[in-house]
């Protein structure tokens, strides 16, 4: 059975989380091959309810429809390229968001947690785009569709999945992995795996198949 069946719930459990402040962040979910439900612009994600959801069409995605999120254009773009998203969410995790603040990274360092390949493979850092605009849509092409889990470059995170848990929980095994990684830095300097090591979790990686643990 389901955990988050309503995108108002998600919204408080990453509210609760610290994962976002105010108005920040986005949720939506599929709700026909070419609607979602969407946030709405403006209103802290706290506070939400159900009914206070915009309903707008995926196709084309890159039409501003004025009451949903302002970052509508990520959430249609991600629907528009993968046929199997149901659920997409979007948040300022610290963590996650602050390793996307390093210069010149495109990839979480995160081969050196094992079960963090095991969960979820690599976690690129797609490149800066300015909030709001249809660039950071298509900026998130070139991670799609092998990427359910992806760091924006000085903003935050965005997750999807064939479920409002999957994306849920892709945000949530996220900043965990970031944390960690943060806290091995802090106490000195984290030995990597060997690469026969991380071509191995890769494998196992692919029989577990496309999914987010
Ligand atoms: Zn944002």
């Amino acid at each position: 059975m389901a955990i988050f069946s309503d995108i108002h719930s998600v919204c408080k459990q990453l509210y609760s989380q610290g994962w976002l402040a105010n108005c920040d962040g986005n949720v939506s979910a599929r709700t026909t091959p070419n609607q979602i439900n969407i946030t709405p612009k403006g209103k802290p994600k706290a506070y939400l309810l159900e009914k206070d959801m915009v309903s707008i069409n995926i196709d084309p995605w890159d039409v501003v429809h004025k009451n949903a999120s302002s970052e509508q254009a990520m959430h249609k773009f991600i629907y528009a390229k993968v046929d199997t998203a149901a659920a997409v969410v979007h948040a300022h995790p610290p963590y996650a968001t602050a390793w996307g603040l390093q210069r010149d990274l495109k990839y979480l360092p995160s081969n050196m947690l094992s079960e963090g390949i095991l969960a979820c493979g690599d976690i690129p850092i797609s490149s800066y785009c300015v909030p709001g605009t249809a660039s950071m849509g298509s900026s998130l092409e070139e991670h799609l569709p092998e990427h359910k889990v992806i760091i924006l470059a000085h903003h935050g995170a965005i997750t999807w999945g064939t479920s409002l848990d999957e994306a849920y929980f892709g945000m949530e095994r996220l900043e965990h992995i970031a944390k960690t990684l943060y806290l091995a830095k802090t106490l000195g300097d984290p030995v990597s795996l060997k690469q026969e090591q991380v071509d191995h979790l890769y494998q196992l990686r692919k029989q577990i198949g496309d999914v987010i643990l």
